[in-house]
């Protein structure tokens, strides 16, 4: 069984600074994302062992672990290069064009997508996302990491909205956190994954 590992940051910790703190990045990455990691792996391992024969588990509690920790660590594994030092802006190339056609301006799609992070209920994420059938894009919110997906989506571009993604730099103003974020914001890496599709 291929066992999930941790990507390393593909930038400095202190690199998304004044948006994002050295020490929240830390702390996100090394503690947060790795107990995903670590999660995925650990209900793995209880399967492996179920299908062998040599353990009794609790299904609907492991597959639950896995559709948790999993979540997390695809989502965090997204999150780190959306983002990169002197970035945001406006997009360009065919993402630009898609979301000028489904949301009717940039500036739309920024306001939904805004809307949908701060209006997260306890922790989540804002996400934007490719319905390949139809060929549009949807602003989707994800409580914790998993409530609310809509299976066949392929997210484009995440947002966490965590508590321990802004507290420490933020405190309770998740809205300020979620207006600096656009500075941080990865164009050509979104471009990169919508390409591919
Ligand atoms: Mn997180």
């Amino acid at each position: 069984m291929k066992k999930f590992e941790l990507p390393p940051l593909p930038y400095a910790y202190e690199a998304l600074q004044p948006v994002i703190s050295k020490e929240i990045m830390t702390l996100h990455h090394d503690k947060h994302h790795a107990a995903y990691v670590n999660g995925a792996n650990a209900a793995l391992e209880k399967l492996e062992k179920s299908r062998k024969g040599e353990m009794e588990i609790d299904m609907k509690a492991t597959l639950r672990d896995i559709s948790f920790n999993l979540s997390g660590h695809n989502l965090h594994s997204m999150f780190w290069p959306n983002m990169g030092s002197n970035k945001g802006g406006t997009p360009g190339g065919k993402i630009a064009d898609q979301i000028n056609k489904d949301f009717g301006s940039f500036a739309s799609f920024q306001k939904e997508f805004s809307a949908a992070a701060k209006t997260t209920e306890g922790n989540g994420w804002a996400v934007l996302a490719f319905h390949p059938q139809t060929e549009q894009l949807f602003v989707i919110q994800l409580e914790k990491h998993n409530v609310a997906a809509i299976p066949g989506l392929r997210p484009l571009l995440v947002l966490d909205v965590w508590e321990h993604a802004y507290y420490l730099d933020y405190k309770n103003d998740r809205a300020k956190y979620v207006d600096s974020w656009w500075n941080v914001v990865n164009w050509d890496d979104v471009e990169k994954t919508f390409s591919k599709l």
